[in-house]
């Protein structure tokens, strides 16, 4: 089941794979993101807001008028939002993201 991109509320995002949207996962995403970006992946963010709500939604998420969603630190956002999707492997927001890889 897809889940509600359109919901800033605290209630954790249903994801298709609820294995990859864990504190763990996020923890594991933290310390792999010193490692380069897979050359596989193609695309590019279209301000779903979806991976800033891994596992809970961001303090920092806005949400524009227009639907789409912006970060109040984006100029100092750390490692693992930066290179979000990183790799296949940790990709959890399929349903949405602009992001894919080939
Ligand atoms: S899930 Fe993908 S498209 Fe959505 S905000 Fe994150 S990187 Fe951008």
């Amino acid at each position: 089941m897809p889940h509600d991109c359109g919901n800033l509320s605290k209630k954790p995002v249903i994801m298709t794979d609820k294995r990859k949207n864990t504190f763990s996962a996020k923890v594991r995403r933290t310390l792999t993101s010193v490692l380069p970006v897979s050359k596989r992946r193609k695309g590019q963010c279209i301000n779903c807001g979806a991976c800033c709500k891994l596992p809970n939604v961001c303090p920092f998420l806005r949400q524009k008028p227009d639907g789409k969603f912006h970060c109040l630190i984006y100029a100092i956002r750390p490692l693992n939002c930066r290179k979000y999707p990183r790799s296949e492997a940790e990709f959890v927001t399929e349903d949405t993201c602009g992001y894919r890889f080939e």
